[in-house]
């Protein structure tokens, strides 16, 4: 008998029929032998409803106003909680629904986008030894004042894995509306492939890079505690145990290892460049400081130098959403550097290839840059990791690079011949 961890995401709990549907996933796990702890989701659209209700009555600036936010936003997932324990109950399956504090999820105090500090086993140990499923609202905490926490958006991705390591379980199933992750998004790439697995450090690229399968938090706690995640859909009928889905494993444990696994893109970048800078010990913590200072993530950044040394362009890149705030910094912070001109562009994309292949595969760059280059798409930032090679291109071709880049390296679906 193992323990398996199953999490259900917002569009798998979006009505009473698909609850009902869920009541069964879990109740088939549990037939086959298996413990059960389940981690929902509040109904889809639900949070968004309660954090809407709250800035209509707050600007949620404070930690203080946020905590009372969270009381309120918290409650989504608590409804689930509730109402799939019950549907459990109706097919005889003994079952009881947990909140965060009742676990207890303890948390730290930042609310809004609490971090997990320790989770009890011991409560819900018993009641699982009694033989009740326990389905936990996802996403919640209590703080170490006794207040209700939440985990950042998309959040219950990390209730569930953070469970699934305290209670040492043999899988953690992610549910959702896909039936696992692909080798780019099959929105756009219509010969995106499935794949059988993925590196957590590949996932952890991916997720930050905008593939919004999993919170990237919670690959971070996978990766760290080395939780064995699949992500599948709720709504194939393939028992879990056959892993129909997406496996993240070890680097170690890839069975195959592609030189790209993937490419991410993400639409949520803009650039701000600075002319003619002096070029001079300090320039660079001169503007990325006070950037910093202000909670501004910067994330590309490259640096021009005259031919005569004497001066700099510097461009970096911001979300999009930070753009109005970084740019006033820019001209208006006296610790800035003086530069001659600022310019701004707020329709550049970003897009990424991955993969621990290319640790022992040289060229894939060179690849990258000669593909886009036929397509005469124009690179204006490179930024490269171990695993991953991303540049900034104009937005309006990002579907083009990608599907490029897909037939490049290879990564395209081969047609099934009958
Ligand atoms: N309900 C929360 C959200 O919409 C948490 C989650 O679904 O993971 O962000
Ligand atoms: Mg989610």
């Amino acid at each position: 008998m193992a323990l398996i961890v199953q999490k259900f995401g917002g569009t798998s709990v979006a009505d009473i029929e698909r609850i009902k549907r869920v009541a069964t996933i879990v109740k088939r796990d549990r037939d086959a032998g298996h413990q059960v702890i389940v981690v929902v989701s509040a109904m889809a659209g639900v949070t968004n409803q309660l954090v809407d209700y709250c800035s209509q009555v707050s600007s949620l600036m404070e930690n203080d106003q946020r905590a009372n936010a969270d009381h309120v936003v918290a409650a989504g997932e608590q409804i689930t909680s509730g109402l799939l324990a019950l549907e459990l109950q109706s097919l005889g399956q003994p079952a009881r629904a947990w909140a965060g504090w009742q676990i207890p999820l303890h948390s730290d105090d930042m609310y809004s986008k609490a971090r997990i500090d320790e989770i009890g086993t011991e409560a819900i140990n018993a009641s699982l030894a009694k033989g009740e499923v326990a389905v936990i609202a996802g996403f919640q905490g209590i703080s170490p004042e006794g207040r209700i926490t939440t985990l950042g958006r998309g959040g219950s991705d990390t209730s569930a894995v953070a469970i699934a390591a305290a209670f040492k379980a043999e899988r953690c199933d992610i549910y959702t509306d896909v039936d696992g992750v692909y080798t780019s998004d099959p929105r756009i790439i219509k010969k995106a492939r499935k794949l059988k697995q993925v590196g957590y450090e590949e996932m952890l690229e991916m997720a930050s890079l905008g593939s919004k399968v999993l919170q990237t938090r919670s690959v971070e706690l996978a990766m760290n505690y080395r939780v064995k995640v699949q992500v599948l859909s709720t709504f194939d009928d393939t028992p879990a145990d056959q892993i129909p889905g997406t496996l993240l494993v070890d680097e170690e444990d890839l069975v195959e290892k592609q030189r790209v696994t993937g490419l991410a893109y993400s639409r949520d970048e803009a650039r701000i460049t600075l002319t003619n800078v002096e070029n001079k010990p300090g320039v660079s913590a001169g503007i990325f400081g006070p950037l910093a200072d202000r909670g501004i993530n910067v994330d590309m950044i490259v640096q021009n130098v005259t031919e005569d040394g004497k001066q700099t362009d510097l461009t970096f890149t911001v979300t999009k959403g930070d753009l109005p705030r970084a740019l006033e910094l820019v001209k208006n912070d006296p610790a800035m550097p003086k530069c001659e001109k600022v310019h701004t562009d707020g329709g550049v994309a970003k897009i990424s290839v991955i993969g621990v292949g290319m640790r022992s595969h040289a060229g894939v760059a060179a690849e990258m840059f000669r593909t886009l280059a036929e397509k005469n798409i124009n690179i204006i930032v490179i930024s490269t990791s171990e695993i991953k090679i991303s540049v900034l291109i104009d937005e309006s071709y990002i579907e083009l690079a990608l599907r490029a880049l897909h037939t490049a390296y290879g990564l395209d679906a081969v047609e099934e011949k009958n």
